[in-house]
């Protein structure tokens, strides 16, 4: 199949680890590089934001189309918004030109409007995957919620106009079930690890034998709960944690969160057990996953979350918050232990009681690490979202004339 995806604001070529640039990034290269390992043609649209590289970039089988929408420079993505229509236009004109696609899959709600906007023009079918929902960040963030004023009512007409929705976990059916979009509109189809990179043997990043570790990852930014885990820290005595995520190491200082998270180590008196990596190359992520006796993942919600799993690959035991995507990944008891968001002391007692429990350290590895490979590899993964692209490619399910009122 001819397989066009758009990521609007998250490229497959970024670095990862800054404020906008994660999952989303991640999530995209791995899926295009494993649908074009199977044979089919894959080009992925995202957003010109700086103007040195070609319009069309060739990598892992796949190309990476350079939109020009808005100007060529890092804009939020928040800020996205009134540049969707110059979006859809462009990408239309570039498949009514020499390549048509069977199907597009767009990736976050900014892109579904993209497609579904650039599909009426040329009759393709349109498959959503939100990564992220407007209801739940609401929810959590309140008036910190930076987010266009109508997103999640542009979400919930997405859900009901696109061909298909792939979600990623069960948590998010029950969201878009709160939100009324059916659930025959629904396929769950989490997302996936690189199991040749994320496995248990390789090498492991250097550190200190006498410290236990514990590490976290993500972009610098509080929903993590990074904050929640500093508070736990005096309740495992001995034990450092290391965040890995955000600006560069040498940047770390001009990053107003990773000074307030310094602050706040001092206050907890646990300053010289907690340290902050930056930025850490994709490829290398392996190497600290190896280095942790413990991955702890404490977000207040997470749409899947892929460091929990990248962890598991590497047969790293999680610690997480009972939230979104981890649910499904981590099996509390058996892979790692889950325990309620934003409560440092329920957080410190599971982090203290698997560091002290060896036994039940190795005996979960194990089993991540066998549940990483066997259920989220991207074969598995891409070989199940073709047939959901199958499945529609060549018809609508939904009437163009619902489709009309949201563009
Ligand atoms: N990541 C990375 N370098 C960093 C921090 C994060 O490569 O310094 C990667 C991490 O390995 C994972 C992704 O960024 O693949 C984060 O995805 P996740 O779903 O955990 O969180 P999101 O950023 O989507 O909220």
């Amino acid at each position: 199949m001819r397989i066009a995806m758009i990521s609007e604001h998250a490229s497959p070529l970024s670095a990862l680890g800054g404020v906008d640039a994660g999952g989303q990034n991640a999530h995209v290269a791995a899926l295009a590089a494993a649908l074009a390992e199977q044979g089919h043609e894959v080009r992925v649209y995202t957003r010109r934001d700086d103007p040195a590289p070609p319009p069309v970039v060739e990598v892992h089988g796949f190309e990476v189309v350079h939109v020009p929408a808005g100007p060529a420079m890092t804009l939020a993505k928040d800020d996205l918004l009134p540049y969707m229509g110059d979006f859809a236009e462009w990408t239309a004109a570039d498949w009514r030109g020499t390549w048509a696609p069977d199907v597009v899959h767009a990736h976050f709600w900014m892109s579904g409007l993209a497609a579904v906007t650039a599909a009426r023009a040329c009759d393709v079918p349109v498959v959503l995957t939100y990564h992220a929902l407007g209801s739940v960040k609401r929810r959590h963030q309140g008036a910190a919620d930076t987010s266009p004023a109508h997103r999640i009512s542009y979400e919930r007409q997405l859900g009901r106009v696109v061909d298909r929705v792939v979600v990623q976990c069960q948590d998010e059916i029950r969201e878009l079930l709160l939100m009324g979009v059916p659930r025959t509109q629904m396929t769950l189809v989490p997302s996936g690890v690189d199991t040749a990179l994320f496995c248990p043997e390789g090498p492991a990043e250097p550190r200190d034998p006498q410290r236990p570790r514990i590490l976290t990852v993500g972009r610098l930014v509080p929903r993590k709960g990074y904050e929640d885990l500093i508070c736990a820290l005096p309740s495992v005595p001995g034990a450092e944690l290391v965040i890995v995520g955000g600006p560069p190491d040498g940047r770390l200082d001009d990053d107003p969160y990773a000074r307030r998270l310094r602050a706040l180590a001092g206050q907890c008196r646990v300053a010289d057990r907690v340290r902050l990596a930056g930025a850490v190359a994709a490829a290398d992520m392996p190497r600290w996953y190896r280095s942790a006796e413990v991955l702890a993942a404490a977000p207040w919600y997470e749409p899947f979350g892929l460091t929990p799993l990248e962890a598991m690959a590497c047969g790293v035991p999680v610690v997480g918050t009972a939230v979104g995507g981890l649910t499904d990944t981590v099996v509390d008891g058996v892979t790692g232990d889950l325990v309620p968001p934003r409560e440092p002391r329920e957080l410190g007692l599971a982090l203290r009681r698997l560091l002290g429990d060896e036994v039940r350290r190795i005996s979960y590895a194990a089993a991540a690490a066998d549940r990483a490979a066997h259920s989220y590899s991207w074969r598995r993964v891409a070989t199940r979202l073709a047939a959901v692209y199958a499945s529609v490619a060549g018809r609508h399910l939904t009437s163009t004339e619902s489709r009309e009122a949201v563009v």
